[in-house]
């Protein structure tokens, strides 16, 4: 794939395809900007080589209908504020206005066109609403890595109409730290994969397992295993469908000498709410009316001393309900371990990074995906369409 420095930008107009899906609260205040920040370099970069700059992004999910709600208008403010130059919002991302804005720009000059999915044809990749961003483009430059694992028109379609598509320095620095983490780790690599629930990460899980030295498994999706070895494990979250599955995967881990760790004892309460009685339990003592919530202290010890000799780590999914206080101790101590190991520390996954954030540990992380989705399809080994798209493009067959 080219990035944005192997191309001539100088008075062109380029396209950004960011993703700016930030998170707003009721009055749409903005209330976490790292994902503009994360684009800043790649802006000031087109400034600083005279382009003009015209962005383009979604904002949550409006289902291909115009929600007020979700304009991107608060994001032109805030990018404003942080690039110290004035942003142009204009109130649609197709159409004569929008052409308009853009033909009177001038190098330097920077338009925030509004959120994409308010068009349908943006999710169902559609040619014709390519062709339409397309016209607006002499380069167009994609730089949402979290937009990454989507097929749409904004992301693919788009780079068959426009002369040259490249990638963004956020792309290059999310997948230069994937590739280093997985195709030539410095070794022992460990995986710490957590979350909820075995469905939603089995494919990561098969993939990883092959790839590791160890494998830590944390949060709901433990309980699948426990059971699968026999525990009982109460009325915790339980996957019945998914038990072969993780027979499976411990299988693996056995043939491929993978050291393969499980909690050990966790933190049980009667319901899932912060006013809930709690107890610490060795796995081998939990009750049959109760759930497992969190992972105990036993388990933060085991799971710390299996990170001492890790060289490098990938961290997704928290350890336990992390939401709320009572439950998010494991979490918090294994963001702790992970921020305080010797190892090169890639973290990814939309909950995972609130959890680092909250136990104040990002700036010991080496790198934390700004991609949610994308991150975990990168784990699962699959092809992301968004990226698949600009290396055709780069091999001359888009
Ligand atoms: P995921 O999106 O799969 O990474 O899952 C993240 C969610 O898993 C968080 O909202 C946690 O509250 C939840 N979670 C973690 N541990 C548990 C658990 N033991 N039981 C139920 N939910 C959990």
């Amino acid at each position: 794939m080219k990035y944005i420095d192997e191309v001539d930008l100088k008075g062109k107009r380029v396209l950004f395809r960011f993703d700016y899906n930030v998170p707003l609260d009721a009055m749409q205040n903005i209330t976490d900007d790292t994902r503009i920040r994360a684009t800043l370099p790649t802006i000031n970069y087109a400034l600083d080589e005279g382009a003009k700059v015209i962005i383009i992004s979604h904002l949550g999910r409006p289902k291909g209908q115009v929600k007020p709600e979700l304009s991107l208008a608060p994001v032109a403010k805030r990018l404003s504020r942080l690039l110290q130059k004035e942003v142009k919002f204009v109130g649609d991302c197709i159409g004569e206005e929008v052409k308009g804005q853009v033909a009177s720009m001038k190098p330097g000059d920077v338009v925030l066109l509004e959120n994409l999915r308010f068009h349908p044809e943006e999710e169902k990749n559609d040619e014709g609403f390519a062709r339409e961003l397309a016209s607006l483009a002499d380069v167009y430059v994609d730089d949402a890595f979290g937009n990454a694992h989507r097929r749409h028109a904004s992301n693919v379609a788009i780079t068959k109409y426009v002369p040259v598509s490249v990638g963004g320095f956020l792309m290059k620095k999310e997948l230069n730290y994937f590739r280093r983490i997985m195709e030539n780790p410095v070794r022992p690599l460990v995986a710490i994969i957590g979350g909820s629930k075995v469905s939603g990460k089995i494919e990561a899980l098969v993939n990883l397992i092959k790839k590791v030295d160890k494998m830590i498994i944390g949060g709901g999706m433990a309980f699948t295993f426990l059971k699968a070895q026999g525990y009982e494990v109460g009325r915790s979250l339980v996957e019945d469908d998914l038990i072969p599955h993780a027979l499976e995967v411990m299988k693996t881990a056995q043939q491929l000498r993978v050291k393969f760790y499980l909690p050990v004892d966790c933190v049980m309460a009667e319901k899932m709410s912060p006013d809930a009685e709690t107890k610490i339990v060795p796995i081998q003592e939990m009750n049959s009316h109760w759930m497992g919530l969190d992972i105990g202290p036993a388990t933060i010890t085991l799971f710390t001393e299996a990170l001492a000799n890790a060289k490098t780590i990938v961290w997704n999914g928290p350890m336990g309900v992390f939401e709320i206080d009572a439950f998010s101790r494991g979490t918090s101590a294994l963001a702790h371990s992970v921020a305080n190991s010797y190892a090169m520390t890639v973290v990814g996954g939309g909950d995972t990074d609130v959890a680092i954030h909250r136990a104040g540990e990002s700036d010991k992380i080496t790198y934390i995906s700004t991609g949610g989705g994308a991150f975990l399809e990168l784990l699962e080994g699959k092809e992301l369409p968004g990226i698949a798209a600009l290396e055709a493009c780069d091999r001359g067959d888009a």
